[in-house]
């Protein structure tokens, strides 16, 4: 793998070298892993293993992201909800690589992963707590599929703003001919060591991996309104997600496929603004439960570009997403493990969702990440159930 280092020349703010490292994976393929130098201001490019690229060409890719970046630049000031962070975890080693070492869990393709018998008992106390919350809060439980039509997604904004961490799914088309040779090809390959990649030609395709499970939650009460004096309804979900995320694909703390479960509030504004204020409640009593170094705060969606930084600003001025952080401590850095989020009345106009004066209903979404949550528990904790919080030792069979 070779390396190359590009000075920058010049400092960007701590919250925008995150975006920037993470716009850079995006930038070229030949991207492997990219970093800060230790004074901050050159970057650190290994080029993946038969790629090929001219340094010129990436320098001046850097150099106009940093300015992009920098010359549309807010500061924001997050606003903490909860702040857990004097508490000293009792375990600081690299979990990820104590799970895979003992065989925890098992890397299977890129970002994909098979979880052993504590991982998946962790996640499902956690999740049985989660279930909880949503029934208490009077949620009706829903089923929803893993593919999303490209229509939806499509209303939902998300090719405008997340188009880089979508995942296509295609079939091939009804035609015998095409099946016919796909087969011969597929022998053929076989016979010759295997099937690495595929590639169809001129294949269209209507359906993508779905990003998260509340779009699905959203789009079936299209055209509906509310029964007369219905203020709202919460639903309880759970999903797989995909979500391309390049060379930052990391562990567990970042997976192409991963599950989610979400508590999904539509009806009026004051309806999902406590229902939001709730989860909050609740979510703040459970992480004092579990005893995890953390908080949570305001945050913003990783949106790409174009009018990203607008986007971003919006949300954070009007606190529209609340982010639970949980300390990793062999990095001593802090991980998403769930968000609170109001999406106001963008998804009741998407859908024609309204309530029975016809205006369109608002939504929010509290989503926590399954994996995430367990990795973040076993990183403070340990591998081994026998250290976990009671909270969640007690729930397991
Ligand atoms: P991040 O900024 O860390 O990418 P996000 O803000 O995009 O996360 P949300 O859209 O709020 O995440 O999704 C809800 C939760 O789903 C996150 O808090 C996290 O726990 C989980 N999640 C999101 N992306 C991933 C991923 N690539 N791998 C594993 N879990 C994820
Ligand atoms: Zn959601």
């Amino acid at each position: 793998m070779s390396t190359i280092k590009i000075e920058l020349g010049t400092q960007l703010p701590a919250d925008l070298k995150k975006d920037f490292i993470h716009k850079m994976y995006y930038s070229d393929s030949s991207v492997g892993t990219c970093a800060f130098d230790e004074k901050g201001t050159s970057l650190l490019l290994d080029l993946k293993e038969g790629t090929t690229c001219i340094p010129d060409v990436l320098e001046k890719k850097a150099r106009e992201l940093a300015a992009s970046l920098s010359s549309s630049y807010i500061p924001i000031k997050k606003i903490v909800y909860f702040d857990q962070s004097d508490i000293t975890p009792r375990y600081c080693e690299d979990i990820e690589q104590v799970l895979l070492d003992q065989g925890h869990i098992h890397q299977l393709g890129q970002g994909q992963y098979a979880l052993g018998p504590n991982v998946t008992n962790l996640i499902r106390a956690l999740d049985s707590l989660f279930i909880e919350f949503g029934r208490s809060q009077g949620a009706r439980e829903y089923a929803v599929p893993t593919l999303i039509p490209v229509e939806t997604l499509a209303a939902c904004d998300y090719f405008t703003s997340f188009p880089h961490t979508v995942t296509f799914a295609f079939h091939l088309p009804e035609d015998l001919k095409r099946i016919e040779d796909f087969m011969a090809s597929a022998r053929e390959q076989r016979s010759k060591g295997g099937i690495k990649q595929i590639e169809i030609e001129e294949v269209k395709t209507d359906v993508v991996l779905s990003p998260a499970v509340c779009y699905h939650i959203y789009h079936m009460q299209e055209d509906l309104s509310f029964d007369k004096g219905e203020q709202g309804r919460t639903f309880l979900c759970k999903g797989k997600c995909f979500r391309y995320e390049s060379g930052t694909l990391n562990g567990l703390e970042r997976m192409w496929d991963f599950t989610m479960r979400e508590v999904v509030f539509v009806g009026s504004n004051d309806y999902v603004q406590s229902g939001r204020e709730r989860s909050l409640d609740w979510v703040i009593d459970l992480l004092k439960q579990l005893g995890l170094k953390c908080r949570v705060e305001t945050a913003s969606d990783p949106f790409f570009a174009g009018d990203a930084v607008k986007k971003k600003a919006f949300q954070q001025t009007l606190q529209l997403k609340y982010e639970i952080l949980v300390d990793l401590p062999w990095k001593d850095t802090l991980l998403a493990v769930g968000s609170m989020n109001i999406h106001q009345n963008f998804f009741g106009k998407t859908f024609n969702i309204s309530l029975e004066n016809g205006t369109h209903v608002e939504t929010g979404c509290t989503a926590f990440g399954l994996e995430r949550f367990a990795l973040a528990v076993m990183a403070q904790y340990g591998p081994e159930p026998e250290h976990w919080p009671e909270i969640l030792t007690s729930r397991m069979t």
